[in-house]
């Protein structure tokens, strides 16, 4: 590409890291911005929609897991793959706090093991493993 100053940037899914959201961008002063080309610039505000119909995100509200140890800037997490869904409306998806239907979590065992715990609410809440 002769046009250093363009680039075409993607935002990443918040649940699948995949590419979504493509957008151009152009340098205002005509800088050389060619090392952005392709690449992923941020997270979306919203999952893709392979993700929102994967876990039912009409239904139900999403615990991305995200790895502590790996992730040094919570503005870009380290996902494990994991996901726990937590039908919105029982009691434990109202107390919960999500934004966009997401909400991460360090501990995907703790949280199962307490849902457990409140048995009532274990109808409500899926584990998906990573595939
Ligand atoms: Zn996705």
């Amino acid at each position: 590409m002769t046009n250093k100053f363009i680039a075409l940037t993607y935002e990443a899914c918040r649940i699948c890291g995949k590419k979504m959201n493509e957008s151009i961008c152009i340098h205002r002063r005509f800088f050389d911005i060619s090392e952005y080309d392709s690449q992923i610039t941020g997270l979306s505000q919203t999952p893709c929609n392979e993700c929102k119909e994967k876990y039912k995100m009409n239904e139900y509200n999403v615990l991305v897991v995200v790895d502590k140890e790996k992730t040094t800037d919570l503005n870009n997490p380290y996902l494990t793959g994991e996901v726990i869904m937590i039908k919105k409306e029982c009691e434990l998806g109202k107390t919960m706090k999500f934004k966009n239907g997401l909400a991460y979590t360090f501990n995907a065992g703790e949280v199962y093991n307490f849902c457990n715990k409140v048995g009532k609410e274990y109808e409500n809440v899926e584990y998906k493993p990573k595939q």
